[in-house]
């Protein structure tokens, strides 16, 4: 039986977040077991943009402080290392510093490693099922041992991003960009981060879901406060036991069957024992989906009979585009057009959202279809009925 680990910790108070980063390792037997004395451990944080950390787009710097405390106290020693999305070079310092990640880890006594100015490896993989070849981040290989520490967070293409996806970071600078490009789908996409997962293998998982994304995530949802810590030595566990507590059905999220199938994790509810806060304590009922849930839930057959109908696309708002340019050097499908302003050509896009995901000035708009808007808004209404018959009578 896989183990995952549920512990509540209502704020970034630091004194709170180090006592509930202790007991939730505690209650997966302590750090001892996965952590030597001496060891190097790489602490993964998620550092998708520059954002202040009550946008909840990055992991909370007191989140890093408590886990760097924890790992010198386990007497290793502590990297943070990351390197940001889309392509963009030479912007990790500006992430580590706006998020506050940067100077709590080096407050704490850990080194940095910025993946994007450090040395690659190029890793082969005959076996695997997308990334057969790629360049990983050489912190990753040195490091005796990798902890995900993943932010809990709705996301525009795979629906989810916790423990798993965070290790997309490993893969420096234009790397991630050719994953989008080989894996256009959400399905494919799974498959490759569980290529990558595959071979960076961290020993443990920490989420932090004392504040969520929902909604639009990763970048541009609205901040949920749930106020939970999830750790588990198995990350594909820790996401299963989070995409239950935001009620996720389980064949929403390709990762779990997936990882079952390939035997990279535990997937499967079933087979999980949860410790700490019971899983029905800590779940939600009404955390706010991405636009795209449909895509992932819908039969097939009823995909193909409404066609159009159901698509969610990205569209450029000009009167808040700034004409950066980031959005059109990170599309994996050449999609984004320099006329006056830039333009989505919707032909050539493969919806995979990167460009909302990186735009650092909100100009980017999910356009939803007719569908996507009813689904939306039945699945709403079924809600209210449900919480209005739950409601206490007086
Ligand atoms: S949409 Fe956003 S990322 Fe793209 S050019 Fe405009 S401001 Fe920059
Ligand atoms: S336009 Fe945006 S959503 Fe479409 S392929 Fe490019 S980055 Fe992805």
């Amino acid at each position: 039986m896989t183990t995952v680990a549920i512990v509540r910790c209502e704020d970034y108070e630091p004194k709170r977040v180090e006592d509930a980063v202790r007991q939730a390792l505690d209650l997966l037997g302590g750090l001892g077991r996965v952590v030597r004395p001496g060891q190097k451990v790489l602490l993964k944080p998620n550092l998708l943009r520059a954002a202040p950390p009550e946008r909840a787009v990055t992991t909370h710097p007191t989140i890093i402080r408590a886990a760097v405390a924890a790992v010198r106290e386990a007497g290793a020693i502590a990297w943070v290392g990351d390197s940001p999305g889309g392509v963009q070079w030479n912007v990790t310092d500006r992430v580590l510093e706006e998020s506050g990640v940067g100077p709590a880890a080096k407050e704490a006594g850990a080194e940095i490693k910025d993946f994007d100015a450090g040395a690659t490896d190029i890793i082969e993989c005959p076996d695997a099922t997308v990334l057969k070849k790629f360049a990983l981040a050489r912190a990753v290989r040195e490091a005796d041992i990798v902890v995900s520490l993943g932010k809990l967070k709705t996301h525009c293409q795979t629906l989810y991003s916790g423990a798993v996806k965070n290790l997309l970071g490993c893969l420096p600078g234009g790397g991630k960009i050719r994953v989008h490009q080989l894996a256009p789908k959400a399905r494919q996409l799974w498959a490759a981060f569980l290529d990558i997962y595959a071979v960076v293998r961290p020993r443990l998982a920490l989420i932090d879901g004392v504040l969520g994304m929902e909604g639009e995530g990763p970048s541009h949802g609205k901040v949920r406060h749930l106020g939970l810590l999830i750790a588990s030595e198995d990350s594909v566990a820790a996401d299963a036991v989070a995409c239950r507590i935001i009620g996720y059905p389980p064949k929403a999220v390709a990762l779990l069957k997936q990882a079952e199938e390939r035997g990279l994790g535990t997937g499967d509810l079933a087979k999980i024992e949860v410790v700490g806060l019971p899983v029905e304590e800590a779940a939600v009922s009404d955390f706010v989906r991405p636009s795209n849930f449909a895509f992932e839930v819908i039969p097939g057959f009823l995909m193909k009979l409404i066609g159009r109908g159901v698509s969610v696309e990205p569209e450029i708002v000009q009167e808040l585009c700034k004409k950066c340019g980031l959005c059109q050097r990170s599309c994996p499908a050449d999609a984004i057009e320099r006329h006056e302003g830039l333009v989505i050509d919707q032909a050539r896009c493969v919806r995979c959202f990167c460009c909302h995901e990186l735009c650092p000035h909100d100009a980017i708009a999910l356009k939803r279809s007719w569908f996507i808007r009813l689904y939306d808004y039945m699945r709403h209404k079924r809600k209210r009925r449900r919480d209005k018959a739950d409601a206490p009578h007086s």
